[in-house]
């Protein structure tokens, strides 16, 4: 659309709908295994999740209670009452022609998101939907025949809808990353977008900038990471620009992104509601959330990764970019929180060593701070050590990766095997004295006036020494021996 020669200015208008698949043991109305991961097609199925006549489904309570988990992290108001619906439609993974669902009155109502965003700035993302439902199985052509397996169905999900409150790309994909930080955080999922535990479908249009009409939207469905989400919605964006500025029109689509060629593709024009004809779900009893049964699920609801972050900040005097690391998982926090007590000083200092040296081994490994041998007593003693110089820094960091492989407490490695610095000055001095007399060149340009030798005298005597001699008494000898000689 061009207004007098002037490009139209656009404003992005985006909600996201989001599956997230719970991480209990079983499926929601059976005892079937919930996850399958890489288990065969339709092993994990019973006559209750395969759809068969005359089977009753039975409420797995773990769900409603990670439910009730999600619904207050998102700031929802959770429902003392709610009810499952049918959702009708015919598809070949959906054995039952039904799914079972919540849809006027869902687990929690409202409820908000607020999203940092990089730069400082924050987005309040509302919540307009969140409810318990089933999964339905997956089909996929191979050979020219479709194939279904039913081991998907009856798998826990929460559907979450989003208001279409986020602006960009950018900030969808932001959304995303701090709802899966949220999920493992409150451990009611594992969150792998790859793994289809967090999915994703975008709402997207756009309108001039400053308008207060909503355009017609298309839904971007089939994307599995947070990349391919920014990606998709960037290619949509641009895409319907397009249209409104050449003056065509946008339909109401439902999109599919290919991966591998980058691209949306149409997949059909959009079911309305209506379409579903809900009804109560005859076979399942309403939900009754009782308080007793509430307050239980929320007795030990944890501090969340944004308040944790501020509280880093605040009590610890960590700078942004510390906390922001340290709160990215929460073994990691608290892994962070127990050194620092334990340790008793400057918590910048375990910040260091954790991000720096600790980290490093966590992600070699492939283990989270829940997991690694190396207790938070343990680096926090190390730290103490080098703090009271029993052994230098250099010693400190083989000594962290000593103590991980072993189990063993670092005191007792340091005296085994004999780690503490030799502060020692005649043994130090003996070195020295070998030292000098193996380098008469480099003894010689320093007499000469070339002093930046000096590092490499020390280096050498280190050397010697294994990393065990004191630097600054080394260097203090050293001078001694060359300058007054
Ligand atoms: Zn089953």
């Amino acid at each position: 659309m061009e207004v007098y020669g002037m490009t139209m200015e656009y404003e992005a208008i985006i909600g996201l709908e989001t599956h997230i698949q719970l991480n209990t043991i079983t499926k929601i109305f059976c005892s079937c295994k919930a996850d399958s991961w890489m288990d065969p097609p339709n092993t994990n199925i019973c006559p209750v999740c395969t759809g068969m006549p005359g089977v009753l489904p039975v409420l797995n309570e773990k769900v409603v209670e990670k439910g009730v988990l999600l619904a207050k992290a998102m700031n929802a108001e959770i429902q003392k009452i709610s009810f499952f619906d049918r959702k009708n439609y015919f598809y070949p993974d959906l054995p039952k022609g039904y799914q079972i669902s919540q849809y006027d009155r869902p687990l929690a109502t409202g409820g908000f998101l607020d999203v940092p965003m990089p730069g400082g700035n924050s987005r309040h993302v509302s919540i307009w939907k969140l409810h318990m439902e089933e999964d339905a199985g997956k089909t996929k052509n191979e050979l020219g025949r479709r194939l279904i397996d039913f081991n998907r169905c009856g798998v826990p999900l929460i559907e979450m809808v989003t208001g279409p409150d986020i602006r960009s790309a950018g900030e969808a994909a932001q959304y995303l990353i701090r709802l899966r930080q949220l999920l493992r955080w409150i451990g009611i999922s594992e969150a792998d977008m790859e793994k289809g535990h967090l999915r994703c479908d975008a709402n997207v249009s756009v309108r001039p900038l400053g308008a207060d009409y909503l355009n017609p939207k298309t839904e971007i469905k089939n994307v599995n990471s947070i990349e391919a989400v920014k990606n998709a919605i960037e290619k949509e964006l641009e895409r319907q620009k397009k249209e409104y500025d050449a003056d065509r029109k946008v339909e109401a689509w439902t999109l599919e992104w290919d991966e591998d060629s980058q691209v949306l593709k149409k997949m059909r024009s959009k079911e309305t509601e209506a379409d579903y004809r809900y009804f109560r779900e005859p076979d399942l009893l309403p939900v009754v959330l009782d308080d007793s049964w509430k307050q239980n699920i929320l007795s030990d609801f944890p501090e969340l990764p944004l308040e944790r972050k501020l509280r880093f900040i605040s009590e610890y005097g960590l700078p942004d970019y510390d906390s922001e690391i340290l709160t990215g998982e929460r073994t990691l926090a608290d892994y962070f929180e127990n050194s620092t007590k334990s340790y008793g000083g400057d918590a910048k200092k375990i910040s260091n060593w954790l991000i720096n040296d600790v980290m490093r081994m966590m992600n070699a490994a492939g283990v989270t701070a829940g997991e690694i041998k190396l207790s938070p007593a343990h680096l926090a003693e190390i730290v103490r050590m080098v703090d009271e110089g029993t052994i230098n820094s250099t010693t400190g960091k083989a000594l962290l990766e000593k103590t991980n492989s072993t189990g063993m407490p670092p005191n007792q490695i340091v005296s085994d095997d004999g780690l503490a610095k030799v502060s020692d000055d005649a043994a130090i001095r003996r070195v020295i004295i070998e030292v000098l007399a193996e380098s008469p060149k480099e003894v010689e340009s320093y007499k000469a006036g070339k002093t930046t030798l000096m590092g490499w005298f020390v280096g050498q005597v280190m050397k010697k020494m294994k990393g065990k001699a004191d630097a600054q008494t080394a260097k203090g000898i050293l001078e001694e021996m060359l300058d007054h000689n």
